[in-house]
Order: C-alpha cells, then sequence, then structure tokens
C-alpha cells in the first residue's frame, strides 16, 4: 500500500535525518515530499540569493541521500520561507531582499523545470505580526511565486498565517489573478476546510492528527496529508511525529473511518493530480 506524507523536513545537523525517515518507513509509509527548510537551518547565511541556492543544492543532496540509503521514494520541494525574507528584509532592506529572494525563486523554477524539484515551496507570509510594508511584499513575493509554478506547470506549497474560510476566499482571489491551476496551489498546514479549499481553486494539506482528519474525511476526500515533521531532536512533540501519516491512516481504515477507495485517492490520485508523479511505478 502507498503512503504519501506531503510535508516532511529533514536536519541532518539538528535533527534524525535517515533516521526518521526509515521509522516513517517503519510504520507503513512509503512516498514522502521533503520540503526545503531555510539556508540558515542548512548551514548557509541566507543573506543573498547566492547562499538560498546553495542551500537548495544541499537539499537535492538530502533528498538523492533518502532514495539511496533509504526504502522511502523522496521527492525535493525547494523554495525560499517566509521567515526568510522577513529576516533579509529587517536586516538589509526591503527592495535589496524582494530582489535576492525573488532571484532565488527564479532558481527553484529552474529545478522544476528539470524536474529535480516537483514544487516550489514553501512560500507565501509569515505566520507572525510584521510591519505592513513586508506584509505586503511578502504578498508580492508569494504571487511572484505563483506566476513561476505557473509558467513551469509545477504546484506551489503555501505557508501561511493562520487560516480560515475568510483567508481562503482572499486566497482565492489571487489564485484567480495569478492564473494558475487550481490544484497546483497547495495550502499546507491547511484547516480541514475540504469544499471551502475546493470552491477557491486551492488544494488542502491537512495535519494528520485525529481530529482533523475525521473533520476533512466528513467532507470529502480531496485534500492531502501531512505532518509537517521539522526534525529537531531540541523541540521533540513540537509538530507531529515522522510515523504520523502512515500510523493514522492504518488505524483509520481498521476502524473504518476510511475506506481503501478513499485512502487511495489521497495518497495516489491527489499527489498525482497535483504534482504529476506516479507513485505506483
Ligand atoms: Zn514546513
Amino acid at each position: 500500500m502507498i503512503i504519501f506524507d506531503n510535508h516532511f523536513h529533514v536536519d541532518p545537523f539538528k535533527g534524525l535525518f535517515l533516521e526518521a525517515v526509515k521509522q516513517f518507513h517503519r510504520a507503513g509509509g512509503t512516498h514522502l515530499n521533503v520540503i526545503y527548510k531555510t539556508a540558515h537551518d542548512y548551514g548557509f547565511a541566507g543573506v543573498k540569493a547566492e547562499d538560498f541556492i546553495k542551500a537548495m543544492d544541499f537539499h537535492l543532496e538530502l533528498v538523492k541521500k533518502i532514495n539511496k540509503e533509504s526504502p522511502v521514494k523522496a521527492f525535493a520541494v525547494v523554495g525560499v520561507h517566509p521567515a526568510e525574507f522577513v529576516y533579509l528584509a529587517e536586516k538589509k532592506g526591503l527592495e535589496y531582499a524582494k530582489n535576492e529572494v525573488m532571484k532565488a525563486l527564479e532558481y527553484a523554477q529552474k529545478l522544476c523545470f528539470e524536474r529535480k524539484a516537483i514544487a516550489i515551496g514553501e512560500i507565501g507570509r509569515p505566520h507572525y505580526e510584521v510591519s505592513e510594508e513586508i506584509w505586503e511584499a511578502s504578498i508580492e513575493l508569494m504571487k511572484y511565486g505563483m506566476s513561476l509554478a505557473k509558467e513551469a506547470d509545477c504546484a506551489v506549497q503555501l505557508h501561511t498565517e493562520s487560516f480560515n474560510e475568510k483567508k481562503f476566499r482572499e486566497l482565492g482571489q489571487i489564485v484567480r489573478e495569478v492564473g494558475i491551476r487550481p490544484y497546483k496551489v497547495v495550502k499546507h498546514y491547511s484547516p480541514p476546510l475540504i469544499k471551502v479549499a475546493e470552491e477557491e481553486g486551492v488544494f488542502p494539506s491537512i495535519l494528520a492528527s485525529k481530529k482533523t482528519l475525521m473533520e476533512a474525511l466528513m467532507q470529502g476526500s480531496r485534500f492531502l496529508m501531512e505532518t509537517d515533521y521539522i526534525d529537531d531532536r531540541r523541540r521533540p512533540g513540537a509538530v507531529l511525529g515522522p510515523k504520523t501519516v502512515p500510523k493514522r491512516t492504518l488505524a483509520f481504515l481498521q476502524q473504518g473511518l476510511m475506506n481503501e477507495d478513499t485512502a487511495y485517492k489521497i495518497h495516489v490520485e491527489n499527489p498525482k493530480k497535483v504534482y504529476g508523479i506516479d507513485l505506483e511505478e
């Protein structure tokens, strides 16, 4: 059986790295979307485009290593985290930061064109309070990333402040403005507003907690599942553990809370639709 975690980080310095991937596999997981962390996490300064580019290359190496040294099939998602932009804008000024981040996002797009990565992410806007100026610029960069993804016909994974129906409606306007295909915009860490997301042309990736999954399933199966595992030994329990997506999926199947067809939709058909990846190969 195929089980896919749509948002998983690895950190070879602060985390368990391959051991976390193996835990995922032992619990029944088979496929992973490994999301770029930050340049800083990977040992680069994160003060110019070149730093982000090096960090993305480093990220590709980590994904390669997972594919070589574990039974799990991993895919790379690369971008510039919104917090990296905020940090840079506060340190070096808005225009400078915008320019560097745009260049880095263009590199992420290049990696998607070359199929070394399957999506641009996580990009978006900070989940904490920032100045009006930085907020506006973050939205501009989010739109820029979405338009790059549209050009490359790849998906984009969005990181945002916490979301509700009103926020989905706003995001829907941006999706339509950019003109990117509706199932190519993935809202990472999405609340289980499955119907609303569909109406607005956004693909939700929901946290694999019991409550969230239960609520999502009541509205259908048009969603992906994720842990947002951060792989940081100093913050155990800050997010769901690496085994959660397979564990939860198998438990729900066993308890009759999810049927085989729905599991197939979430773990095989939806990733195929969003990323164009065939996990049955
Ligand atoms: Zn994340």
